[in-house]
């Protein structure tokens, strides 16, 4: 049907209650942008109405007559889990499915009812994937990114990559899709695309994202239909949903029947005759006597009920790509696309890749390896090259290998893969963590990031963290109480996981209070920002991980509701302590933490005196007092406290056991300087043990473990 009526994008929708599954973003995702950018409004808004003008002036004009558009097509599959990096077989499953239902070639055009079929048709559009990429090289028209971002995919995974717009029809495969627009926060979208209208003013976001257990109808989208992204090309191509976004809307299509609503699951045909009778206008050339057509790609309808574009859909269709998108099916980008009918089919070089079945074991313990290399077929893939340090063996051609790590550290893997069209070398850091099988620390433990604490470069006897290019967790020394700090802002990539690995700890002698306490300090950045932090802790290596901690951005921040947009340093009360209930794990000794961090666009969080104790409460903070140093220590008990006051202050100095029974104590009056005192003023004799010196000014305390030996 068409009416009269402009079709604005401003109308907001509204869904009904009754269809949990928004499976398509589209519209949602277009009004969030000119919320965003309002400006775009009116250029958008005069953009529709000079399009709908053309394809009225030429709706007379049949077009099937010329020669099929060809797309150039690349999919970028952004995956965390391996189940998740879905096979070439299965893309070409999805480009079969287009290509069939684009071509009216679907098995079931069967079921399009007669009264309908006679308007449906060929679009007579194609898409191949891509065989060479935007720097000419060959490509089997998938690129493969491992991203956490793709479990909450919206516009930022655009970031990730693409290709360009112009040239390509970039399909972002994700395992979830999450938009941040009222209402629909919770809804179940399952693939969006953006309008050719806004491929100009916003170039970045061209595209669909679609998930991946809807693209195709095999591997993970098994007994799924594919018609997802039949649909969202329907919108990459400016086609409206059948029925135009509102009650008995305008779609701009003469041949679809008015239609009162979305239309869900797969209603049984004459459906719905009567709900817009009276508001059918002129120009429509089907009668709408014959109902709505629920059939249509453009519905949302279940995959197995929709069959059929319309010759309408098909000519509004081909009209944007010669208004919008005329580049990208031009014969000269065919060529640099190598999608052309003269393009010769070649083995591209292959993309290594590789995963192991765990990067967390003890010593003595067995890898296995898997390559995942990509862009060429393993068939066609000559040689594998794989080196290990700290290994057993140290090199290995096999596809696949096993390995053996019989010392502990922190190791990197590097794997070369070659054929006849080149070679790719992958080398990952930090990549292996191998822990002592033996005894770790005994608990009770301070580490208050007061030194570099990072050894990923000799071994894996203190805290490790992940290899990165972008920047991780780092020592803040500028800090009165140094500290650790990370700021997802500063990475290149959002959904990139940074790791700090702890050293292991022995819990063998500590009773069913031992707790870990950790301080941190957060802001939030903006609105944009998402931070998430959680701690693991395991007691085999990191074999396995239990979650103990996690918070997101607003939980996690320590500085209120409000925002901090330049570089956050936190104040002495910004500081919060955490714990995590150890008793589960009295009496291992070999328990590790994983403090895992991700995000985008946040300011900076900070993680400061990590504590291993059996006491029940801990008091650490402070900006009036600095780190308390012991020296020697261990010692035989002639040791010195030193610190440095920020302001005169009376302070109090307190030694207790590792139970925290309070051994000796005294008050003092010292000044703002740097302050030494003699333990053995305070206590005379002690046992061979492990003790707290504890130094507290008003609600501030520092503590260190202290050892004598005898
Ligand atoms: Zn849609």
């Amino acid at each position: 049907m068409k009416k009269h009526i402009l079709f604005t994008l401003t109308l907001v929708l509204f869904f009904s209650s009754l269809h949990a599954q928004h499976w398509c973003g589209a519209v949602q995702n277009q009004n969030k942008i000119l919320e965003n950018r309002p400006e775009l409004k009116e250029e958008i808004e005069k953009k529709e109405r000079f399009f709908n003008q053309l394809q009225k002036n030429q709706s007379e004009k049949r077009l099937g007559n010329e020669d099929p558009y060809i797309i150039p097509v690349v999919f970028h599959v952004i995956y965390e889990d391996e189940a998740d990096n879905i096979s070439l077989a299965q893309i070409e499953d999805q480009m079969r499915i287009i290509n069939e239902d684009f071509a009216r070639l679907n098995a079931d055009t069967t079921n399009t009812p007669s009264v309908f079929a006679k308007y449906a048709g060929d679009t007579n559009i194609q898409f191949r994937l891509a065989k060479l990429d935007p720097d000419g090289h060959c490509t089997q028209g998938v690129t493969r990114t491992y991203s956490h971002e793709t479990y909450k995919a919206a516009e930022q995974i655009k970031k990730l990559i693409q290709w360009s717009p112009k040239n390509y029809l970039n399909i972002w495969v994700v395992n979830k899709i999450t938009f941040e627009v009222p209402g629909m926060e919770n809804a179940v979208v399952l693939g969006y695309a953006q309008f050719p209208t806004l491929l100009n003013s916003s170039p970045k976001k061209d595209g669909i994202v679609l998930r991946g257990d809807r693209c195709g109808s095999v591997g993970t989208a098994a007994g799924h239909k594919g018609r997802t992204l039949t649909h969202e090309i329907g919108h990459w191509l400016n086609l409206i949903h059948i029925w135009g976004d509102k009650e008995c809307g305008d779609d701009s299509v003469n041949d679809t029947p008015t239609a009162k609503d979305k239309n869900g699951s797969c209603p049984t045909f004459p459906w719905a005759q009567e709900r817009c009778k009276k508001k059918v206008s002129n120009g429509q050339t089907i009668e709408q006597a014959s109902g709505e057509m629920f059939m249509n790609y453009m519905d949302y309808t279940v995959g197995s009920c929709q069959n059929m574009f319309s010759l309408g859909q098909g000519e509004r269709m081909r009209s944007a790509v010669r208004v919008f998108r005329s580049e990208i099916a031009s014969d000269d980008n065919l060529v640099k696309t190598g999608t052309n009918d003269n393009y010769g089919a070649v083995t591209c070089a292959p993309i290594a890749e590789f995963r192991a079945n765990n990067r967390f074991i003890c010593s003595g313990d067995e890898v296995q390896y898997t390559n995942t290399s990509y862009n060429a077929k393993k068939e066609n893939i000559s040689s594998f090259e794989w080196v290990f340090e700290g290994g057993t063996p140290s090199h290995s051609t096999e596809e696949n290998p096993a390995v053996v790590y019989n010392e502990h550290g922190i190791f990197k893997t590097s794997l070369k893969v070659s054929n006849q069209a080149g070679q790719y070398s992958l080398v990952k850091e930090a990549f292996l963590y191998v822990s002592k099988e033996t005894a770790g620390i005994p608990a009770p433990y301070i580490q208050n990031f007061g030194t570099d604490v990072f050894a990923n470069d000799n071994g894996f006897e203190n805290w490790g963290r992940s290899a990165s290019k972008d920047a991780s967790w780092t020592q803040d020394a500028s800090l009165s109480n140094k500290a650790l700090k990370i700021r997802s802002g500063l990475f290149s990539k959002p959904g990139e996981k940074h790791m700090l690995v702890s050293p292991s700890f022995d819990l063998t002698n500590a009773n069913e209070t031992v707790t870990a306490y950790f301080d941190i300090a957060h802001a939030k950045r903006n609105g944009n920002s998402k931070d998430q932090l959680i701690v693991y802790v395991s007691s085999d290596c990191g074999k396995t991980w239990q979650k103990k901690w996690d918070k997101d951005t607003g939980e996690l921040s320590t500085f209120g509701s409000g925002n901090v947009y330049v570089n956050y340093t936190p104040e002495p009360e910004h500081w919060d302590q955490f714990n995590i209930n150890l008793s589960s794990f009295q009496g291992e000794e070999n328990v590790k933490f994983k403090f895992e961090f991700f995000g985008k666009e946040g300011n900076w969080l900070y993680l400061d005196n990590f504590v291993i104790t059996d006491r029940t409460t801990l008091e650490l903070h402070s900006n009036s007092i600095s780190e308390l140093k012991l020296y020697p220590n261990p010692s035989k008990g002639d040791v010195t406290l030193e610190f440095e006051l920020f302001e005169n202050a009376e302070v109090e100095l307190s030694l207790t056991n590792i139970y925290g029974a309070v051994i000796a104590q005294e008050t003092r009056k010292l000044k703002a300087t740097l302050n030494r005192v003699s333990l053995k003023d305070i206590k005379g004799d002690l046992s061979a043990g492990v003790y707290f010196v504890q130094l507290s000014h008003k609600n501030y305390k520092r503590i260190e473990k202290l050892i004598i030996t005898n």
